[in-house]
């Protein structure tokens, strides 16, 4: 039994502090401060960049307190680590936005439409039809983003940035698919402006809002080029 007298109340309970010294609450307020001070510098919009906590590898003790500060969007790379981490911490607490930014096989369509609100990986035809057939099925409709392999990186996923559009096309004409937006990740010894302004420009021909792109180390660089959602992990929880 809980002695209301010792035990201490979670307003007491000293937030866990990491390596860097600083609580999850204060590295969000500085990752949310840096993203506000972009936004004014590169004359965005105050508050257009929507930011995902990316929580892969990092488990539900981990998470609560970046929930407890305020943060309610997460980003996770895989299907089924999703699945043993977050249906527990989404029915604690409501309002709970979780994205799908990892590579998805088709195999996992089903569960993927399930469980996530946005998948920024559709990289192919198969997949488009498997997450049209989900969507259908169970009358859900992720926010959906096709991912674009800009450094033409063979190892990378994603659609080779000359056939975005009509990939896009596709998916809306013979999938019935809504795109939401586009998204990449720049080669990692590429400077990633040129590869975040070709996004955007691929945006504006496709006629799509959202551009998924920056992350811990350039999602300020992101925000300038004109990112809707920058996914950012080891800023937030630390080294993984
Ligand atoms: C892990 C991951 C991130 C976050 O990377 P950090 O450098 O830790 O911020 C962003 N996007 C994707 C697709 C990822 O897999």
């Amino acid at each position: 039994m809980i002695d209301p007298l010792t035990e201490p109340t979670a307003a007491e309970t000293p937030a866990p502090i990491a390596a860097d010294g600083k609580t999850a609450g204060e590295r969000l307020a500085a990752i949310r401060h840096r993203i506000a001070r972009a936004e004014k510098i590169h004359h965005r919009p105050a508050g257009v960049t929507t930011l995902i906590a990316v929580s892969k590898t990092f488990e539900a003790e981990d998470i609560a307190p970046l929930i407890a500060a305020g943060q309610r969007v997460f980003g996770e790379n895989r299907v089924q680590e999703a699945k043993a981490k977050w249906p527990a911490l989404m029915a604690t607490t409501p309002g709970i936005e979780l994205h799908l930014i990892g590579p998805l096989q088709s195999n996992k369509a089903r569960e993927a439409v399930e469980l996530f609100d946005a998948i920024h990986s559709v990289d192919r035809e198969k997949i488009a039809v498997e997450l049209a057939r989900e969507c259908e099925r169970q009358g859900r409709r992720p926010k959906l983003f096709v991912q674009v392999n800009t450094g033409l990186e063979p190892q990378k996923a994603g659609i080779d940035p000359r056939e975005a559009a009509a990939f896009v096309a596709r998916c809306r004409g013979e999938h019935g698919l809504t795109i939401a937006g586009l998204m990449c990740i720049p080669p990692a010894e590429d400077a990633p402006g040129p590869h975040f302004a070709l996004l955007a420009k691929l945006g504006r021909e496709i006629g799509v809002e959202a551009l998924s792109m920056g992350m811990s180390a350039d999602f300020e660089t992101a925000v300038q080029f004109g990112a809707s959602h920058v996914r950012v992990g080891s800023a937030l929880f630390g080294h993984r």
